[in-house]
């Protein structure tokens, strides 16, 4: 029987979001009180205009925008499997220390995500499930997706 009682699953915005969604969904059957999703946008923040204009590049994008287009497609994912009533965290910088940092301030003994797989270099670049095994102080679920 399972002793988790807040998990945390971190969901990037592509096809396996899902899959990672419905791993960490089957735990609701056993004593979790609470499931939060996290995800991260690492991205330049946007700087406004006036005087920042000279060190603000053309392409940035207000956070706001950047949130809502990261918030749509991840809740009308929450609406498809009824988990419309569980929080979905947005934060602005890089997944690794987004989730880690989460994880630590709120309690969660189980952070669930997705990992290929990768082996080698392709694993220590870029692999965000390796960076969250590393740092994390709570379990950590690497549901295995798909390129
Ligand atoms: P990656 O190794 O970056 O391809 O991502 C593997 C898994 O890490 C994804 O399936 C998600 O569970 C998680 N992940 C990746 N990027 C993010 C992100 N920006 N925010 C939250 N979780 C993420």
């Amino acid at each position: 029987m399972s002793t988790y009682k807040h998990i945390l699953v971190a969901v990037d915005l592509t096809n396996s979001a899902e899959h990672v969604m419905r791993k960490a969904q089957q735990f609701l059957s056993t004593n979790v009180t609470q499931l939060t999703l996290i995800h991260a946008i690492d991205y330049l923040p946007y700087m406004g205009f006036g005087e920042t204009a000279l060190i603000t590049p053309t392409y940035s994008i207000p956070n706001e925008e950047l949130i809502s287009s990261a918030k749509q497609p991840l809740e009308a994912l929450q609406k498809k499997l009824g988990l419309e009533d569980n929080e979905l965290v947005i934060e602005l910088g890089g997944a690794v220390p987004a989730i880690v940092q989460y994880a630590d301030e709120n309690n969660v003994d189980l952070i669930v995500l997705g990992s290929h797989g990768r082996h080698g270099v392709k694993m220590l670049l870029g692999s965000t499930a390796n960076g969250v095994l590393h740092h994390a102080n709570c379990d950590v679920l690497a549901v295995r997706v798909h390129d």
